[in-house]
């Protein structure tokens, strides 16, 4: 795959409340230029709104966001959209747009291409996650794992300096998942900052750099996966491993 430029994200002191429920509680949180960083915890511990608050799809009521160093709390949030990609659990295509047109869309209207060159590019991306052939048809005669590979050529076409995962595997039947992670895996070994919400422990364990335990809205233990697989410091992180793996 290409080269990254891709940059370090910071979280400073990250709080949100949803009316009285207060899902994040001063999240701090470092990824380096590079680093694969997965997100693991119990459902309903603000994994998910952690990754909105960092791209600003929600604005945090207290704290900073930094990319490579510099805040961008008063940037534009579609400027900070186009620097931060972002894959869901629900792919989120455009149904009545070819598989081409969905990656070339975004690179006509955030990048500002023109339209030859905004297809070109899209075949580009396609081709590396291996769906060129499949620029002409409507992403539902797709796969599930193809679609997911679809949105993911989309987020990085925008030439992204992070990439954001929620969950990405989540939704695809199991014998889908493979091509989805080893994806997720060679961007991973080439360099690009990675922020990985998930289940597959064996991602965590085996591919990402980093891992962040969250629970209640903080971060309960961040390290090596050496160091939180083989030898977690608290309770809560032994009761979630024991109940997941
Ligand atoms: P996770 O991804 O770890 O499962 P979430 O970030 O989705 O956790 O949710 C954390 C908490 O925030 C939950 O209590 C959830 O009900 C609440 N929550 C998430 N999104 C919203 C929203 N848009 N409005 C109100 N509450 C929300
Ligand atoms: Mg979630």
């Amino acid at each position: 795959m290409s080269h990254f430029e891709s940059g370090s994200l910071t979280g400073k002191d990250l709080h949100l409340a949803f009316g009285h429920n207060k899902v994040l509680r001063g999240i701090d949180l470092h990824v380096e230029k590079g680093t694969a960083a997965s997100v693991i915890g119990p459902s309903g511990s603000g994994k998910s709104t952690l990754l909105r608050v960092m791209n600003r799809l929600i604005e945090p009521d207290q704290g900073d966001i930094l990319l490579d160093g510099r805040s961008v709390l008063k940037d534009n949030p579609d400027e900070l959209r186009r620097r931060i990609g972002m894959v869901f659990q629900q792919f989120n295509l455009f149904p009545h747009k070819s598989v081409g047109e969905n990656v070339a869309f975004a690179l006509r209207k955030l990048r500002k291409l023109p339209k030859e060159q905004a297809w070109s590019e899209a075949l580009e991306q396609l081709d590396k996650v291996g769906l060129k052939h499949k620029a002409e048809v409507r992403p539902s005669t797709l796969s599930g794992g193809q679609q997911q590979r679809v949105a993911i050529a989309r987020a990085l076409a925008m030439q992204p300096e992070v990439m954001f995962f929620d969950e990405a595997t989540s939704a695809l039947d199991p014998e889908l998942v493979k091509g989805v992670l080893a994806l997720m895996t060679d961007l991973a070994k080439d360099g690009m900052t990675m922020v990985v919400v998930t289940h597959e422990m064996g991602f965590s364990r085996n591919v990402s750099n980093q891992v962040v335990f969250m629970d209640g809205g903080v971060v309960v233990e961040n390290g090596s996966p050496e160091k939180l697989f083989t030898d977690p410091q608290t309770d809560r992180l032994k009761k979630f491993l024991s109940d997941v793996l």
